[in-house]
């Protein structure tokens, strides 16, 4: 008899998590608070146009390469995808503006033209972080760590200092970069990880050869054509998914996990991986005793941004835009402060806006635009409707004036998202959008664990555990997760 295995969440780990299992012999089913696939992935459709609702940057190719290749697939018969020209487009605070292209030349031009030999230093920088890159890849991403004396081993240690583990990013780059723009290129990608530049540790400066070497890549019909070919792939493995299924309760006897409880009845398990939030997992569906972590962990962890969304259907095409657009004020580090140091609204945000109808004709009308725009927040903020609209008027606003153009007096589609719905539509923990932060207090083994410490067959993955935030970190949670509850196999 096949193990039964109940995984809760059909976001991207649940769904990389369920083919992997599948493929090693275990019978699974996904059950699915939400009635769609993709978590925070989803996909939005509304009005003749389709919204990524979360993830919009297609980083670390290889990684999903690696997801269908160990399963003996081809990513390109389940989506397509394509490099982008344009990588994105960055507006500064004091009015100048850039564009990241596929062309390295051209972006060690960008440097050259912020401060006197920019190119060379990227060029030292770039080949510090793909060193950098090539050890995580090959030393840590992909390491399941048993303690932590098993990863404060002596090749970390030695590892750790040429890394850069224990000097803060922004630390890292000062000594280097001396322009705020050619510096802020190089830091951005740290509330991608749900972290600040001096928050977190110097090694994700490898960060930047993910875009800039790596490269930006975007997938046929967006986003969700991942998702989407994910789900195809576990139903073809023969994963069965109970979509409008919220788990109330996991299930425990004398100290096992036994299955799962939802209002469409009750799925028995011979083993249960959580992909839901952890916090939510830990403290609402489980009683205490079966706790791994307390409610103080909890309240004192750094918890990763939350985040103001807006998804935006225009009636026009909108001019000055790239499919990534990136605006930094001049002193971001205030808006930093109200993220991480004094929880508040930020007055003047620095925002990511992406129109992925400049690339993708099927996700907006002929004579349309798709707009998402993001402002990171703090979590667990007051999320009123004052709030949020005010907080976009400013935000939209700002864009509209950078650009020269409206868009918010001819929007046929307006819809806001923030905390309140990160926790209706996923069980946020205090409304974060990301989860946990990528502090050094909060990386790799000292994430949360991914075997629970209490209940035997009782699994966590996902962005909240090591290697951690963005959709590539969760296809490695979940192929190091799978690895570790089939190790007896
Ligand atoms: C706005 C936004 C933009 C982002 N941009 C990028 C990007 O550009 N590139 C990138 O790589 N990453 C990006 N990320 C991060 C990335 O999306 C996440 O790290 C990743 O999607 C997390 O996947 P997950 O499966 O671990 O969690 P989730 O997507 O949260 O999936 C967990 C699932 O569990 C379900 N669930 C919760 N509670 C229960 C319950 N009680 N019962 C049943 N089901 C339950 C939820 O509904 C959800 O479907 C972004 C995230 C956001 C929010």
């Amino acid at each position: 008899m096949a193990k039964k295995t109940v995984i809760i969440g059909a976001g991207y780990t649940g769904l990389a998590a369920a083919s992997m299992l599948a493929a090693r012999g275990r019978d699974v089913t996904v059950v699915e608070k939400n009635n769609d696939p993709g978590g925070r992935g989803r996909g939005w459709n509304t009005k003749g146009f389709m919204f990524d609702m979360g993830p919009s940057w297609y980083l670390m190719p290889e990684v999903f390469e690696s997801f269908f290749a160990k399963l003996g697939k081809k990513r390109e018969d389940y989506y397509k995808l394509s490099r982008l020209p344009t990588y994105y487009q960055v507006f500064f605070g004091d009015g100048t503006r850039v564009q990241i292209t596929d062309n390295l030349e051209q972006t060690r031009q960008v440097f050259e033209s912020l401060e006197p030999g920019g190119a060379a230093k990227l060029d030292r920088y770039l080949a510090a972080a793909k060193y950098k890159y090539d050890t995580a890849i090959g030393e840590f991403l992909y390491r399941d760590y048993g303690s932590v004396f098993d990863f404060f081993n002596k090749k970390l240690v030695v590892e750790g200092l040429k890394l850069d583990v224990f000097t803060s990013l922004d630390k890292f780059v000062q000594r280097e970069f001396s322009d705020v723009r050619a510096r802020q290129l190089l830091e951005y990608a740290m509330v991608f990880l749900g972290s600040s530049p001096s928050n977190a540790p110097a090694l994700y400066s490898l960060m930047s050869h993910v875009d800039l070497n790596l490269g930006v890549w975007f997938p046929e019909g967006g986003m969700v054509s991942i998702v989407l070919g994910m789900e195809k792939l576990a139903r073809e493995l023969g994963v069965r998914i109970e979509y409008n299924a919220p788990v109330v309760k996991i299930l425990t006897k004398n100290g096992k996990a036994i299955g799962v409880e939802t209002p469409k009845g009750r799925f028995d398990a011979d083993e249960v991986l959580v992909t839901a939030d952890y916090a939510h997992a830990e403290l609402d569906l489980l009683s205490e005793p079966d706790r791994s972590y307390s409610r103080r962990y909890w309240e004192k962890a750094t918890v990763a941004p939350g985040m103001l969304l807006a998804y935006l259907g225009t009636k026009k095409k909108v001019p000055g835009l790239e499919h990534h657009n990136l605006y930094f004020s001049a002193n971001w580090n205030r808006h930093f402060d109200t993220i991480f140091k004094k929880p508040s609204w930020p007055a003047d945000p620095c925002f990511y806006a992406s129109v992925i109808s400049k690339t993708e004709s099927t996700v907006a009308p002929a004579d349309g635009e798709n707009i998402f725009l993001l402002v990171p927040t703090a979590p667990g903020l007051d999320d009123t409707d004052e709030a949020r609209e005010a907080l976009f008027d400013v935000a939209a606003g700002k864009l509209e004036s950078l650009i020269g153009a409206s868009i918010r007096d001819d929007l046929v589609v307006k819809r806001l998202f923030s905390h309140r719905d990160f926790s209706q539509d996923y069980n946020a923990w205090q409304g974060t959008a990301l989860g946990l932060s990528h502090t050094l207090a909060q990386t790799a083994v000292l994430r949360p664990a991914r075997r629970s410490k209490k209940v035997a067959g009782l699994w966590y993955a996902g962005q909240y555990t090591h290697p951690g935030v963005g959709v590539p970190m969760t296809l490695i949670a979940a192929e190091l997760a799978v690895g570790a509850i089939t190790v007896g196999d």
